[in-house]
């Protein structure tokens, strides 16, 4: 097998969608899995098109879910520049040699010009609209001009381009590792622009060359590119380059959650989930679109998640470390179908990984909680409410936003609860249980539970009977982490006045 050198290769168009996220992670996994290089190269010769931060962005957002880079822009390497905008004489040279041995021609034609010929080309309804092998010869290009002509307009500047020469009568076949063998008619392939009239390539042009010149071993990339694969197979082998063509695979698309359609930042928004990986101030709207990131979601559980849209291991497994997935990772298992952008299954992935978190990585998350709000609490509190929220937390900053109790003492109750559970008998034991609490300045949740259940005996009744009333009147609410961990942490005097409190308030109001 020939070194495995894959590149990821957006145009800075606007923020990077977590659909490129996907396809940089494939690209990714397969270079690691290989041994191979992992290229990044920006695709920027599209200037109407260019959005201002765009590269940055993706450059940070590479970085934030830990794609590494082994050669391209911000990194170096030996094919130097990766910045497609700053490798225009390349493509200049390889457009003309291709020009110099027939394979393309120069095309003189004015806008005015092109919409004609697709005006007579529909009237005459010959099922052709192309710039092509049946065309170009009524067209004015270096195909029907004299050279002195041509020669003429391109010293007097005359605005051009320069169109490839497709074969009239070839089959042209790709074969796709996710898809298969497929073959197309060169009549079905119009004379695409390889230079366009401001000097720069075309996308067709400098893709191709590029992925020759860097020696590019597969190209994985998003579906939508599918339809160009003809033509750059066709630009290899006018180049004379077969035999260093790139093996193809051509990803599954990311539909939206219930798999009507291609997912959009629209059908994103509506459903109140991101689609980019960080924040993303649109430069022309001022538009924030939030990111996975700021939304809470961890970069290891963002890529576990991505990994399995669109592959799948063949097993039930579903959690993979960056390493298992390396391992684990073939383009065979990718599949053609399209995958469902389940958000709840992201969030699935974040809590399981917030629950592989050590308790001082959980209580950084909570100091910053705290932090904005001025809060101060120890250490060892810190390290318990975290303990008491692990399992309980989608994103880290649920620790302080389910666990506000731990912090401010309830003063309404959740009604539902309260018209179910609070009774006389719940009402007894909970007074009985806020004076033994009184009792001590501080409480093991193995005594707590000791205590209540002494306390619930004296009183012939059964925690389980009260149980629900005594979360309600510490906390507010009818369910939580484990209540008599909460008590430690509140301390016993604190549950005491909480028992008392909504002894006298819940009553009160019935
Ligand atoms: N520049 C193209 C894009 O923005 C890259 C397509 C390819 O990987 O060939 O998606």
């Amino acid at each position: 097998m020939r070194p495995v050198r894959v590149r990821f290769a957006p145009s800075p168009t606007g923020a990077l969608h977590i659909g490129g996220v996907r396809t940089a992670l494939y690209n990714f996994l397969l270079a690691r899995k290989h041994g191979g290089t992992m290229i990044l190269r920006i695709e920027d010769t599209d200037q109407a098109r260019y959005v201002e931060g765009a590269e940055e962005y993706i450059l940070e957002s590479l970085k934030w879910v830990g794609i590494a880079i082994d050669e391209g822009v911000g990194t170096g390497g030996p094919h130097a520049p990766y910045r497609q905008s700053e490798r225009k004489e390349i493509y200049q040279k390889y457009a003309l040699q291709l020009v110099n041995e027939g394979k393309a021609y120069y095309a003189f034609d004015t806008e005015e010009e092109l919409q004609a010929m697709r005006t007579r080309l529909k009237e005459e309804a010959s099922g052709i609209q192309q710039y092509g092998a049946t065309t170009r010869m009524s067209m004015r290009n270096s195909l029907t001009l004299s050279a002195g002509e041509v020669a003429e307009k391109i010293n007097r500047g005359e605005p051009y381009v320069i169109r490839l020469k497709v074969p009239a009568e070839q089959v042209v076949e790709v074969t796709d590792l996710i898809r298969g063998h497929v073959s197309v008619h060169s009549s079905q392939i119009d004379d695409k622009v390889l230079m366009k009239s401001d000097g720069m390539p075309t996308y067709h042009l400098a893709n191709v060359v590029d992925d020759y010149l860097m020696q590019i071993s597969h190209v994985i990339r998003g579906e939508e590119w599918l339809p160009s694969a003809p033509l750059h197979v066709l630009l290899y082998q006018s180049f004379g380059w077969q035999q260093a063509m790139p093996q193809f695979a051509h990803l599954p698309l990311l539909l939206k959650p219930d798999g009507n359609g291609k997912l959009s930042k629209r059908d994103a928004d509506q459903m109140g989930f991101p689609i980019f990986p960080l924040n993303w101030k649109d430069p022309h709207t001022q538009e924030l679109a939030k990111g996975f990131c700021e939304s809470g979601y961890l970069p290891e559980a963002l890529l576990n998640f991505l990994a399995l849209l669109g592959w799948n291991p063949g097993t039930e497994q579903e959690l993979f470390s960056l390493p298992q997935l390396i391992d684990a990772f073939s383009i065979e298992r990718i599949s053609k179908a399209g995958a469902k952008f389940d958000i709840q299954k992201a969030q699935w992935f974040n809590q399981q990984y917030l629950r592989t978190k050590t308790e001082k990585e959980l209580c950084r998350y909570l100091y910053a909680s705290l932090g904005e709000l001025g809060i101060d609490c120890e250490e060892e509190k810190a390290e318990k409410i975290c303990r008491a929220m692990r399992e309980r937390i989608t994103f880290p900053n649920d620790i302080f936003a389910n666990g506000k109790f731990f912090f401010y003492a309830p003063n309404t109750f959740d009604e539902q609860v309260v018209q179910k559970k609070w009774n006389d008998e719940a009402v007894a034991v909970l007074a009985a249980y806020r004076d033994e609490l009184n009792k001590s300045a501080t409480i093991t949740a193995e005594k707590a539970k000791l205590v209540l259940d002494g306390v619930c005996t004296g009183l012939n009744t059964s925690v389980g009977k009260v149980l629900q009333a005594l979360r309600l009147a510490i906390t507010g609410q009818g369910s939580g982490p484990d209540l008599m961990l909460t008590i430690e942490i509140l301390e016993p005097k604190e549950a005491a006045a909480r028992l008392d409190f909504a002894i006298q308030n819940i009553r009160a109001k019935k």
